[in-house]
């Protein structure tokens, strides 16, 4: 088992969207509704009366599920089961619309909110005690205009539905590399995924979003139109509102790569490390390598693989892996010609929702030796947790993007270092791995520059999410000063006024 089976998966994700329908009824039937105790954004503890309440959901087409209702429950989970919350209410829109009346009502009462899409966000940020969750997995769809190279993708969709849609015409946007990952949360924060160093990131692949913003308007932002707003959104997260639709530029993609895992034991570690830190930089745009270490629970052996994933020509494929190569034999080697829309989708195999897990993270925009060496001699297991080390591929077209461009401030990253514990839930106390991981990178931190906003670790201060904005912030504020002044959308990466 390696780290790809333990992060992966959330069936219930999907599954949720078809269970809450009924629930409306639940809210708006024919009895009496009772008060609901909330929160507001910061914290204060108000009551929202049943008329009102019942008026919300009159108006909404989509559900209104409070706690006791049907699907509330699968509704309210996030991907990482450690983080168990109850809003006071969950509103699923169907449409803007519904979004619309959602964000109005949190609005007029100044309720907490948070907005779920796919729900991997590591810190649990989707989810809310005792606020209003908008959960938009009814809001699941992709058209696509293969003339027009593009694709219009509805704001609570996973990823695996985008590729499938547009690899049926040969067509592509680079996205994230598990497909049951949220196109919202993933996008916002910038994307990184197997074809980023060839396209770019998510965002830069943006070409326009329709936005509720925190007035309760629907903006159509792009290019030419709000352009301060498309540019914030574009890597500051979920700070400016609720994106119903994402239009993507697409790009020409075979549906063959030679892509899959090849693994050496762990004492050949930095042996690979050292390799991939030669060549990470210098690697073509069309080659995505990730190396990762992992260490079972119960004290298994370790491992030490790559995931690779080149779609260039495939007459290129081995010279591009040829330092690959030239690591010798390894411990088994998946990597073949092999479907892209799989590849992307070969994570999805099953539900891990039992398995708690901690993230911390940050960008190295270099791999010194010093590092590997760190990497490899302060990693280590626990009977009671799977350990990993893993740095997702940046740089190449992502890389060549001006700081300033987009609020993604990273550029000059050649990885996105992450370091991860997960422990079965239940069977005893996390605090220790979480503990133990936040030793490890202690170690390893002093080589990052910033952060990934969509790894937020669950200690982030305010203060380090300003910083990680680097020059960017001061745009930040302002685009965040027009358009959600009273910080309505605060669970993200906030960019704080004051
Ligand atoms: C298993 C796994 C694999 C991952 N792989 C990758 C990867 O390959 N590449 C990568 O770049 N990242 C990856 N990530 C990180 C991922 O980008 C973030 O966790 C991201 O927040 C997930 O988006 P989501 O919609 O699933 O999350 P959610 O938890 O649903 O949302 C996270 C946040 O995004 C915002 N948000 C979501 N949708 C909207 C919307 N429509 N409008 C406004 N705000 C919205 C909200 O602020 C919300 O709090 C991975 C995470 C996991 C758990």
């Amino acid at each position: 088992m390696k780290r790809r089976e333990f992060l992966n998966s959330s069936l219930l994700a999907a599954t949720a969207s078809l269970t809450g329908l009924r629930a409306a009824y639940a809210v708006v039937g024919t009895g009496e509704v009772p008060d609901v105790a909330a929160v507001t954004g910061d914290g204060r503890a108000i009551t929202l009366k049943g008329a009102e309440v019942r008026e919300f959901a009159v108006a909404m087409r989509g559900a209104v599920l409070v706690a006791g209702d049907d699907g509330y429950d699968k509704a309210r989970q996030v991907l990482n089961p450690s983080f168990d919350k109850h809003p006071a209410l969950i509103a699923q829109p169907t449409g803007s619309a519904d979004v619309q009346t959602a964000v109005r009502f949190a609005r007029a009462h100044d309720l907490l909110v948070a907005v779920k899409c796919g729900g991997h966000s590591a810190s649990g940020q989707s989810t809310c005690e005792r606020g209003l969750q908008i959960d938009l997995s009814h809001m699941r769809g992709v058209r696509v205009d293969p003339k027009a190279r593009r694709a219009w993708v509805e704001g609570g969709t996973l990823l695996g539905l985008v590729d499938h849609e547009c690899m049926a015409h040969g067509l592509a946007t680079p996205l994230g590399t598990v497909s049951h990952t949220g196109v919202g949360g993933l996008t916002l924060g910038g994307g990184f995924g197997r074809l980023a160093r060839r396209f770019g990131l998510a965002i830069d692949n943006v070409e326009s979003v329709d936005i509720v913003t925190a007035d309760g308007q629907l903006r159509h932002a792009s290019a030419q139109e709000n352009q301060d707003l498309f540019w914030a959104v574009r890597g500051g997260g979920g700070n400016f509102g609720v994106v119903t639709t994402f239009e993507f530029r697409l790009h020409p993609m075979q549906r063959e790569v030679i892509a899959g895992e090849i693994a050496f034991p762990f004492a050949r570690a930095k042996d690979m490390l050292g390799m991939w830190a030669e060549y990470a930089a210098t690697a073509p745009d069309e080659l995505y390598i990730d190396p990762s270490l992992y260490l079972p629970p119960g004290g298994g052996s370790g491992v030490a693989y790559l995931e690779v994933c080149y779609s260039g020509p495939a007459k290129d494929a081995e010279r591009a892996l040829a330092p690959i190569r030239k690591l010798g034999t390894p411990s088994s080697d998946g990597i073949k010609t092999r479907d892209y829309v799989l590849v992307q989708r070969a994570n999805d195999s099953s539900d891990n929702r039992t398995l708690g897990t901690y993230l911390t993270g940050g960008f190295i925009p270099r791999v010194p030796a010093a590092l590997v060496s760190t990497i490899v001699d302060n990693f280590r297991g626990d009977p009671g947790r799977h350990t990993i080390l893993f740095c997702q591929h940046c740089g190449g077209a992502a890389g060549r993007i001006p700081e300033n461009a987009t609020a993604f401030a990273q550029r000059d990253a050649v990885a996105n270092m992450m370091a991860v514990a997960g422990w079965t839930m239940g069977a005893g106390d996390p605090a220790p791995h979480m503990q133990a991981t936040r030793e490890y990178w202690s170690k390893l931190e002093p080589f990052t520059r910033g952060f990934y906003i969509n790894d937020l670790p669950r200690e982030i201060t305010a203060r380090d999410i300003s910083s990680n904005y680097r020059g960017n912030l001061p745009r930040l504020k302002s685009v965040k000063r027009q358009y959600d002044p009273t910080n309505l959308f605060r669970l993200n990466a906030n960019v704080q006024l004051g």
